[in-house]
């Protein structure tokens, strides 16, 4: 018996993708090895890394000037990876603070360059309930690039409309929104996603990147950490994390024949509004933190009236079969984690169950 997995990440897989991966295990396509037994530059290997970069392009419309590029190390290793290759001692980078993921990427730059604080919607007591607004952004024509977290996974605020920053290359950590809906990869210098919320599992981190603003990077950093060596090897230049990358390729195919992003979107919004509707008709209950404008679609945070209703809900909801619901040590509250492989129907459970929780505990 599966439950309703609303884990924040590593999160809940589209069971088509598992189904296929299990069917596939031990024996790929008739060849009498698994798809990990593979050599990763074996046709049969090839086939999925090429399929996998096929359909990401394709879903997501990322024109000729950008290639997608499958790393490892998680957004994490990105966070330093992007000063490392951008930055130098005497040069700049604008962040956008909106969250504990912000804060490591900026913390990770000071060891090459720079960075400014451009803009930082923290308060007194150190959380965040909203993003930045574009008029209380102070940039520097002159960085490097500026860097912003799409999707603050333990606050639940996200970027509605990405903000205007002139001519310098806009670098944004998508690790818990990408592929949430289509969006204009030509106003991005570079993407990165950290598999395991809504690709895949853990393993493997999905850049997007600009080829000519990657073309600028530094030459002077080991070659193994410099996105060019990546780019010009098909993501091949070591062995990848092949199992991983065949998963992302089942997760991509099954959202393709769901109808792609447009139908992610649909459904996407459609979960939001189920959570957040029952948040706003029981808000003597149930208090959202986040201001409206900036309330994520992919994770969805409150609070109850006591940490003893907290822990309750949680516990009641397990016992009716849906899990991971638990908010950040840091945030503390309720989190749903709603990514594509979530279900309408599943969030719709939720909802009925958030409604039932406040006429019996409210
Ligand atoms: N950025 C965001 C927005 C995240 O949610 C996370 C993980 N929860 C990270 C970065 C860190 O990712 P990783 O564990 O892949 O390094």
């Amino acid at each position: 018996m599966r439950v309703i997995n609303f884990n924040p990440g590593p999160a809940g897989l589209p069971l088509p993708a598992l189904e296929r991966a299990r069917d596939e295990l031990l024996d790929f396509q008739g060849s009498g090895m698994s798809v990990m037994e593979h050599s990763h530059r074996g046709k049969e290997y090839e086939a999925v890394h090429d399929e996998a970069i096929s359909l990401l392009t394709e879903l997501l419309g990322i024109p000729a000037t950008h290639q997608v590029l499958f790393l490892t190390g998680g957004a994490s290793q990105q966070f330093a990876q992007v000063p490392m290759n951008f930055l130098t001692p005497d040069t700049g980078a604008d962040y956008l603070m909106t969250g504990v993921w912000s804060e490591k990427a900026f913390e990770e730059a000071k060891y090459y360059g720079k960075p400014r604080v451009a803009a930082t919607t923290v308060q007194p007591d150190k959380h965040y309930t909203r993003v930045p607004r574009q008029d209380e952004l102070k940039l520097d024509a002159k960085a490097a690039y500026v860097h912003l977290t799409s999707n603050n996974t333990i606050y639940g605020t996200q970027w509605h409309t990405f903000p205007d920053v002139g001519n310098v290359p806009l670098v944004a950590d998508m690790s818990s929104d990408f592929l949430w809906k289509r969006i204009d990869v030509s106003r991005f210098g570079l993407i990165y996603a950290g598999a395991q919320k809504n690709l895949g599992p853990s393993g493997v981190t999905l850049v997007v990147a600009d080829k000519a603003f990657i073309a600028r990077g530094r030459k002077d950093i080991p070659k193994f950490f410099r996105y060019t060596t990546h780019a010009e090897n098909n993501s091949l230049y070591n062995t990848p994390p092949t199992f991983a990358i065949y998963l992302v390729r089942n997760v991509l195919a099954w959202m393709k024949g769901l109808g792609g992003l447009e139908q992610m979107e649909r459904q996407n919004r459609e979960k939001a509004a189920l959570l957040y509707g029952a948040i706003d008709r029981n808000s003597g209950f149930y208090r959202a933190p986040v201001e409206r404008e900036s309330r994520s679609v992919m994770n969805v945070v409150f609070h109850l009236p006591s940490e003893e209703l907290n822990a309750a809900f949680v516990a009641e909801a397990k016992k009716a079969g849906m899990v991971g619901l638990k908010g950040h040590r840091t945030a503390g509250g309720i989190r749903v984690s709603t990514y594509n492989a979530v279900t309408v129907e599943n969030v719709r459970t939720l909802a009925t169950f958030m409604d039932h929780f406040v006429k019996t505990r409210g």
